[in-house]
């Protein structure tokens, strides 16, 4: 198969290409650097083999040349392989020598253009490159080269200054002292603006702003971008003055849950810390009960559910759509009745209100000499409301196990992501008991913020002091509250 050397882009997810995306999605192996984000590795399939082999600190790192013969090892092998590269691919990333190594080898690759730090990282700060009069060319330039080239390296700073445009430098924080010196001696004024960017377009984003005669004087920390010139002295600053920029929220959640908090909570700025609160996993038998039960639905009058999750595992064991025939089928809200949808069954009865008591209203009673079966398909525990009512009905009720949430396990990464968090969410009760229950009480964030009273309730109960109580109950609402409450 093919071996696609791939721009990540500098950081921010959403700046991968729609190819990126596409190959990513359908990777049996992904090669990837300590820059990359985890975002994008989430796009491959689970299944998928991901190895590190970017410098990180005190990490053994894989030489270029070892990275070469993975990558053309792996090709051979006939494997779909993504090479997951920061920015793009052929600027100042090594990608030319992977890319000829896999020419030598006769394994087919196609390279995937990536947006390169050196273009985005100054848009993210609000520095355009060129300007229509002042500013007319933009040169990129690495301030770390090959030691072998010796210390002044073959970069001609003095022609770059001459050039009179916009330079960008990557890889230059640890010798711009060096390089503002060497520019100036090419003609450059120490007067002129220059920014240095630290991890660009992400939400730890931080700009640094003075001149040619000062930069080197600043704190400024790698991996930066450093823009030179006129252009420099512009502030269009955006994405740092976005309402939540350099807020840390954590989000409890479930993996599989819509992520319309995290969308939201991002558009405005803020740094999400997703710590997954609850798991779905197989029920107690494996599933074994919702297997017969599926194989075995023609005999039953009714099928009922009470989740889009139920739902999923059920058709993952139906082995034949048909098999429903006339079989009814019962959602208990929306959501359920739309992942039916998913596989082309309308629903026959949705209840108004989406909680057990009102599907039980809404149910017919069994009429007495015809058959009158019921499978239930739902979470391992879960309240004994609809089983007992719909019995009471008259029916035959089948409660079978379609899957069991238990509380998700998290990565020590995330529980320090936690750890430094400003905010917490809660969206239910359950979101509460389940946090405490995995990061524990010690990791409460400063402020905590509930989607509405009884969630709000529940936090008091235990300890906690809650900050901010959504006024509108819901997702958005929780949003605005928030950043009313830590706006800027
Ligand atoms: N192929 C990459 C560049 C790799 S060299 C690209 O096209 O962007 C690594 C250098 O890129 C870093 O030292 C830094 O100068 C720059 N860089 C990468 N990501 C960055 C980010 N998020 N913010 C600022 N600079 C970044």
């Amino acid at each position: 198969m093919t071996v696609y050397l791939v721009g990540a882009g500098p950081g921010d997810p959403g700046l991968l290409t729609l190819r990126g995306a596409a190959v990513l999605r359908m990777a049996d192996v992904v090669v990837y650097d300590r820059l990359s984000v985890a975002d994008l590795l989430d796009l491959a399939p689970p299944e998928a083999e991901r190895i590190a082999v970017g410098k990180a600190p005190g990490r053994a790192t894989m030489e270029q040349a070892d990275i070469n013969a993975l990558l053309v090892e792996r090709g051979k092998a006939g494997q779909h392989v993504v090479r997951l590269k920061g920015g793009d691919p052929f600027v100042f990333a090594r990608g030319g020598e992977e890319a000829a190594a896999l020419a030598d080898a006769g394994v087919p690759f196609e390279v995937v253009p990536g947006i390169t730090s050196a273009v985005a990282v100054p848009a993210y700060a609000g520095i355009p490159l060129t300007l229509r009069h002042s500013s007319t060319s933009f040169t990129v330039v690495t301030g770390h080269e090959d030691p072998a080239v010796g210390d002044e390296g073959s970069v001609n700073w003095e022609a770059a200054a001459r050039l009179g445009g916009t330079i960008v430098v990557l890889m230059g924080v640890a010798r711009i002292r060096r390089i503002a010196e060497r520019l100036v001696a090419g003609g450059l004024s120490p007067d002129t603006p220059a920014a240095s960017v630290t991890w660009g377009t992400r939400p730890e984003q931080r700009t640094v702003r003075a001149t040619l005669g000062t930069i080197a004087d600043q704190d400024l920390a790698a991996p930066a971008t450093i823009v030179i010139g006129e252009v420099a002295g512009s502030d269009l600053a955006w994405f740092e003055r976005r309402p939540l920029f350099g807020r840390r929220i954590v989000v409890t959640r479930t993996r599989e849950q819509a992520s319309e908090l995290v969308d939201r909570l991002r558009a405005m700025g803020a740094d999400t810390v997703e710590l997954p609160a609850i798991e779905i996993v197989d029920p107690p038998d494996g599933g074994a009960a919702l297997r017969a039960a599926a194989e075995a639905v023609g005999a039953y009058d009714w099928a009922v559910f009470t989740s889009a999750n139920g739902v999923h595992r059920f058709f993952a064991e139906l082995p034949d759509t048909r098999a429903l025939g006339t079989v009814l089928v019962a959602a208990i809200g929306p959501g359920t009745a739309a992942a039916l949808a998913q596989y082309r069954v309308v629903a026959d009865l949705v209840p108004e209100r989406f909680v057990a008591e009102s599907l039980l209203d809404s149910f017919p009673a069994a009429s007495a000499g015809s058959r009158h079966r019921v499978l239930l398909a739902r979470a391992a525990v879960a309240r004994d409301v609809l089983p007992d009512g719909l019995r009471a009905k008259g029916w035959d009720v089948d409660v079978v196990d379609a899957y069991e949430t238990r509380a998700a396990t998290p990565t020590a990464a995330q529980l320090d992501r936690v750890a430094t968090a400003d905010a917490v969410t809660f969206t239910s009760s359950s979101t509460v008991e389940r946090y405490l229950e995995i990061a524990g009480p010690d990791r409460v964030p400063p402020i905590v913020a509930c989607i509405g009273p009884i969630t709000a309730a529940t936090a008091r109960d235990h300890g906690l002091t809650v900050t901010i109580e959504a006024g509108v109950h819901t997702v958005a609402g929780l949003v605005d509250a928030i950043a009313f409450h830590l706006a800027r």
